[in-house]
Formats: C-alpha cells, structure tokens, sequence
C-alpha cells in the first residue's frame, strides 16, 4: 500500500468513526455513490456553504478596477419542465462512453474514458482491460441524467429529469430575475443545491458521488467586457479556496485546451486539488466563458427568438429619436462541487503527529470547524461543573460548544482532535483558587492559563470571527 492510499483510508476511518460521512443507508448494506453526513460532518458542510454564500451573495469580492457588483440568490426546484433540459443540450448530449466487460463473472461497467484508473473488478491489481481475460465491449453513449415521472400515468409524457446541475434554474429564471429584481448587468444570480447524476462508476469516496450539491453563480455582463469578468472570477475563485486554509501548492487552475472546451465556450479553467487518492490534481470547480449560449438556447426554445432575453445597453450614446441598441449577455460561470470542497476540507485538515497522546487530529480553518470550543471541569464533582456550565453556556450562544464531563481528560482532548475543535477550556483544581482555566490548543497541544472570565473574549480574538 503506498503511503498516499495509507492517508485516505486513515481519512475515510476517522470519517467514519468520528461522525463525519457515512455510506448512505448502510444498515442494507449501502448504496453505490450515495452519502450521509453525520453530526460533524452535517455542520462542516453547512460552514462550507455559508461561507460561499456569505463570501460570493451578501459580501462579494470587488471586481475589476475596484468595481461594485450585484450578486442575488434563488433556489430552484430541482425537477424542471423536461423542456430546459432539450433547451441545454442535456437531453441530448449529457453522455458518457460507457463498456461492459463480457468476461464469465465480471459484467463490470466502465468509463472508457477512465479504463486507466478503473481496476478490474475480478483482478483489482490491474486495470480494466488489462487482463487477458477481460472482454471489454464497444463503448456506447450513456446518458447521465436520472429520470423520473410527474402524476400517476407513467408514460412519456410525464417523463421528467432530476437536475443533473443547478445552473439551469438560474437561466431559466434569468426573465423573472431581471424584472422582480432592479439588478443592473454586471451582476450574478447564485445558487445551493442538489444535483444528480448517474455516474457510471461512483468512486474516491464523495468525490464522485450520484448525489450531490452544487455552488454555481452565472455571471451576466456585456460581451466586449466578458474576458475581463472571466479573469476577475478565475482570480477571486482561487483566493477563495486559499482564505479557507487550503495551500496554494496543492491547488492548480488548469486551462483548458482548445480541444476540450465546449464550442460556444470561449475559456474555461479548472480548479484543481491534489487529493491523496490520485497522484494527479482533481477538479474542485469550473470557471467557464459561457458566452451567450445558454441564453440564446433558452430565448430560442422557449420565446422562439435567440434574442429573446437581449437586454437594453445603457452605455448607448442617446440620440434624438433612436432606440438604444440591445445585446444579450455573455455568462462567466464559478460552478463549484459543495460535497468536493468538504472532501479537499477535510483532506487538508487531516494531520498526523506521532509525538501527541492522540495522533491524529484536523486542522480545520476557525471558520470551518464544526465545533469551535469544548468546557471541561477536570472531574464531575469539587465545584468544576458549577464553574464550567456558565461559562459553556455563555460560549453556547455565540459559538458551537460542546461540554463533556466525563472520561479522562486526555480522552477527551483526543477526541475534540479528531472534531478539529480549535479550543478546549479545563476547569481544574487551580480554578477554584485563583479563578484561572487551562485552554488547550488542538494545533500544537499546548496549553495556557486565563481568567476564567474571559473564556468567551479569548475564543473571539483567536478564531478571528
Ligand atoms: P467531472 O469532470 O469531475 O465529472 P464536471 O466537469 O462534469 O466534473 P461540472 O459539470 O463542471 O463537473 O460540475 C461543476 C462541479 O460540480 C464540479 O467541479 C464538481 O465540484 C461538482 N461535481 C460534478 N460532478 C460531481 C459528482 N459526480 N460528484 C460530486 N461532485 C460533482
């Protein structure tokens, strides 16, 4: 085993153990690429896309030259007029190659695209088709979107699809938007949520998942200022993920080639991070140059007119007489994976240190860790508790805090580690004397004294928040 698939089975165990992922319905023996997020697992995404929201609708960055921008939020159904779908070209185009493999007792499916990095099923130290036995079929084309029927009949008529992205609820909305909202171009409609997809092989933990949640923005600003707008997302995207905590070194944005972009798209970069299951960095987002496309599809399908959704440009010079010219906005797209993010979280956070009691601990950024403090009177008895419930209390209302009384301290210290909880606050023999608390730091186990009065003061200057 090398040291790298070492680390994430280490990762996965303490996910497990901990409270942090789950198979989704293990008790029937699970579910290929379906998750549940445990108790700790439930609050870090919930920081993660706070963060988002927080960082992207309520408080963007500023654009190019220091410029302002709207940003606005919506949160769309996720079964949609089928109409959308044929509108985007997932009706028709959302496919993946697919092959099966013949060979007596494997029946395997595979992404022809992935055969390199899928093992085979009957002999896991080579790959798919390596093995003489194997006996891979022709790819065929496999549509990815999971279907399903409105209404009682079920017939092709009520043929309806799961969203296989959320990015389609934003253009469809981008009319109701314009007219409900005073946006002005430049500004982004942002949205959290499910998205489904039926991948033929779900794998690497949650990072391919068939469930699983999006954080898109579409982007709406004036064509001739369009590459400007890209650069600006590309940019800010990748600050983003470092002010998380995640280290540059294990991020790289990855144009693409002109061979791999989509044909109405003009740019698009990757945002990749080194997972420890794969040797290569693994996309996290994508920054897509949209161009107009998703407009004028959606303009053409369901107006009749590509131009539909055209929009008025101010910036035209008033002449006596004369309308002002219109043009329909070009779409830079930061669509990143919620559940992907958690996974580069926690993978980041996962730190190893034989030197400590309990070795293994997560680093969690302030802003990130599902619990930022626990209260611990040393013993359940001598007074400690009567000292250490207020003070949990009074951090209770502002932070998540845990209070535990029970076990040894050094138990308990392990097993706030594996949490990522940045902080612990001990009630201890000394307290009673000169009103002073241990607080322990997870990073470097250190530990210091303060006042007993200042448990919740201190916790605000070091987490920053
Ligand atoms: P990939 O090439 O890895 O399949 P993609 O290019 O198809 O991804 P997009 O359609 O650009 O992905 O989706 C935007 C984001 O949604 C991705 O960057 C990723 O974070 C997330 N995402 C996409 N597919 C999955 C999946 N199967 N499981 C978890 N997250 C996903």
């Amino acid at each position: 085993m090398n040291q790298q698939t070492d680390v994430m089975e280490k990762i996965v165990a303490l996910c497990r153990r901990r409270g942090f992922i789950f198979g989704s319905s293990e008790i029937y023996g699970g579910i290929g690429g379906f998750w549940d997020y445990g108790p700790l697992g439930c609050e870090l995404k919930r920081n993660i896309k706070d963060a988002w929201w927080y960082d992207n609708v309520r408080n963007p960055p500023l654009g190019p030259n220091g410029r302002e921008f709207q940003m606005v939020g919506v949160d769309c159904s996720i079964i949609m007029n089928p109409k959308v779908w044929e509108a985007s070209g997932h009706v028709g185009g959302f496919k993946d190659p697919m092959v099966t493999c013949k060979a007596e007792g494997c029946k395997g499916l595979f992404r022809a695209d992935q055969l390199n990095s899928s093992p085979c099923p009957l002999k896991p130290s080579k790959m798919a088709g390596e093995s003489e036995k194997c006996a891979l079929t022709e790819p065929r084309a496999f549509n990815l979107m999971f279907e399903t029927h409105t209404g009682a009949l079920q017939d092709s008529s009520s043929k309806v699809y799961l969203r296989p992205e959320t990015a389609q609820g934003i253009f469809a909305n981008f009319p109701n938007v314009m007219s409900s909202t005073r946006v002005k171009i430049p500004f982004g409609i942002a949205q959290i949520g499910k998205a489904f997809r039926n991948e033929i092989n779900p794998r690497n933990y949650t990072f391919r998942s068939r469930e699983f949640e999006q954080m898109e923005i579409e982007f709406f600003c004036k064509p001739e200022e369009s590459m400007e707008w890209y650069e600006f997302w590309r940019n800010a995207r990748i600050k983003w993920y470092e002010s998380l905590g995640i280290k540059s070194d294990k991020l790289r944005p990855r144009q693409q080639g002109k061979e791999e972009l989509a044909h109405y798209s003009k740019a698009c970069t990757d945002i990749e991070y080194l997972f420890p299951f794969s040797d290569e960095p693994q996309e996290l987002e994508g920054v897509a140059h949209r161009g107009s496309f998703d407009l004028n599809q959606h303009g053409k399908h369901s107006r009749g007119d590509e131009n539909a959704f055209a929009v008025i440009d101010e910036d035209t010079p008033t002449v006596a007489g004369e309308k002002k010219g219109k043009y329909v906005p070009h779409v830079i797209e930061p669509s990143a994976g919620a559940d992907r993010f958690t996974l580069a979280v926690i993978c980041e956070a996962y730190s190893y240190d034989e030197s400590r009691a309990s070795p293994e601990f997560m680093k969690f950024h302030p802003r990130l860790a599902p619990i930022k403090a626990a209260v611990f009177p040393l013993v359940a008895k001598d007074g400690m508790p009567e000292i250490g419930e207020p003070i949990y209390r009074e951090i209770k209302k502002h932070f998540p805090c845990q209070y535990d009384a029970k076990q040894s301290i050094g138990k308990r210290y392990a097993r706030m580690d594996e949490a990522g909880t940045p902080f612990c606050f001990t009630i201890d023999g000394q307290t009673k004397e000169d009103g002073t608390v241990t607080v322990r730091n997870r990073d470097d186990a250190s530990q210091i004294r303060i006042d007993k009065t200042r448990c919740l003061e201190y916790l605000r200057d070091q987490l920053g928040l």
